[in-house]
């Protein structure tokens, strides 16, 4: 990319994650090379390390990129959720999800972007945003210790949760800023823990207040530990430290190589994600499932819907037209998965307030079933029958 001031796009995409990378090829795809499309990322897609624990549904995703088996670490056919008192209850499906080699999928996604003519540069540090007088954008951009400008339409900002580049910009005042509920994760890869390859194990009680923690295969040999924990749980240590209580507690054998850590935005609002021809998707626009914390495939759909949207703002000459356009944003979001996100983001609270004896009683009882009975919705109702206060309070949830 030439260094000039004001080099001129249609479009700059920030943020070469799942979210950016599939925007890039969706309105590419789509527009057929009538406008201009830049990629940026401070650094290569496919660098290591990511900080993901890599799960994924296989149906949802396929639904959107075609699998490669190359970038797929594990098939998965079983979830354990183990309970405090280590009891388990297994849940059986031939295909309930995979573990992915996201660096090797990003490296797909951006070499499909790039050869459909898609601009790419994964060495650009995007340090803020301001309007012009023209009704464009100016990106501030540091590459290679150098700083320039570029000049834009649209910006699609796609750098993940906290609103990296908006904030404190006039024009995007009360926009989503990729920070609803935003909770920490931490992880540990490891060597050494019996496992098996075709499960993922969860765990629950008060040890992961809010959330969850779990064991996730990686290769055969590797595995991945860690959990994520409610917002508004009181925390007695950081985070390293309980990640190295539970895994000295739950798997003394281990040897822990590496420890990563981040931030998921796991709640749903229904701020705008499109004003002025600024569009926000994926974890920039709090795009995750509040319970699951899974936000790979919903950033992946998210820019799979927002695509044709920003392509109808693009060819619009109207102002008028433009704002309508950027409403229908989070109209088409909402509709998809934003609802039930936001229903989930509102149940969310009430499952915290399982005890551990509430959880042991549940995980006895669907250990005791067989393998092929254990259907998700019987984990469902066994947690229920095992807690009735959740019922009266999880009513509108579950409506
Ligand atoms: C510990 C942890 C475990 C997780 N495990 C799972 C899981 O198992 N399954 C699942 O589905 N989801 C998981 N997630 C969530 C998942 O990682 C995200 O939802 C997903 O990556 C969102 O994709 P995205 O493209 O929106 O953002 P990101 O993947 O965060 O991509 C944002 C990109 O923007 C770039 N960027 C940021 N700021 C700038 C800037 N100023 N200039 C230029 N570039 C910039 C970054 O380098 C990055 O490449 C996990 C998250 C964490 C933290």
């Amino acid at each position: 990319m030439s260094k000039t001031k004001f080099q001129e796009y249609d479009v700059v995409i920030c943020g070469a994650g799942p979210a950016g990378l599939k925007m890039a090829c969706e309105l590419q795809k789509r527009a057929a090379e009538a406008y201009k499309i830049l990629i940026l990322d401070k650094k290569p897609p496919w660098q290591e390390p990511i900080f993901c624990a890599e799960a994924v549904s296989a149906d949802r995703l396929s639904a959107l990129w075609p699998i490669q088996e190359y970038w797929i670490r594990q098939r998965l056919s079983g979830i354990y959720f183990t309970s405090p008192s280590r009891d388990r209850a297994e849940f059986y499906s031939k295909d309930c999800g995979l573990i992915l080699n996201r660096a090797l999928f990003h490296k797909e996604m951006a070499d499909t972007a790039s050869s459909m003519g898609v601009e790419t540069n994964f060495n650009s540090l995007c340090l803020n945003v301001e309007s012009s007088s023209d009704g464009r954008w100016i990106l501030k951009i540091k590459c290679l210790d150098e700083v320039f400008e570029l000049k834009t339409k649209i910006i699609v900002d796609a750098t993940g949760p906290g609103a990296k580049i908006s904030k404190g910009v006039p024009e995007l005042a009360g926009m989503e800023a990729g920070d609803a509920d935003l909770e920490s994760a931490i992880f540990a890869v490891v060597e050494g823990v019996e496992h098996s390859p075709e499960h993922i194990e969860l765990f629950f009680g008060s040890k992961f207040p809010g959330g969850y923690g779990w064991l996730f295969p990686r290769d055969g040999k590797e595995v991945n530990l860690g959990f994520v924990l409610g917002r508004h749980q009181g925390k007695k240590d950081s985070s390293r430290k309980q990640l190295m209580d539970f895994i000295e507690e739950y798997f003394p054998a281990a040897k822990v190589k590496a420890i990563y850590g981040g931030m998921i935005a796991c709640g749903q609002s229904k701020k705008p994600i499109a004003k002025n021809g600024f569009f926000k998707i994926g974890d920039a626009a709090s795009c995750v499932n509040p319970i699951s914390r899974s936000g790979i495939v919903e950033a992946i759909l998210n820019a799979d819907i927002m695509a044709p949207i920003v392509l109808e703002w693009l060819s619009s000459n109207s102002p008028e037209k433009c704002r309508e356009i950027e409403r229908r944003a989070l109209d088409a979001w909402m509709k998809s998965l934003g609802e039930s996100h936001l229903q989930l983001a509102n149940g969310k609270g009430i499952f915290s307030q399982i005890s551990d004896k509430q959880f042991n009683r549940a995980t006895k009882r669907l250990s005791r079933l067989s393998r092929e009975k254990t259907t998700l919705l019987r984990i469902f109702i066994a947690v229920l029958f095992s807690t009735p206060s959740l019922i009266w309070k999880l009513r509108s949830f579950i409506r």
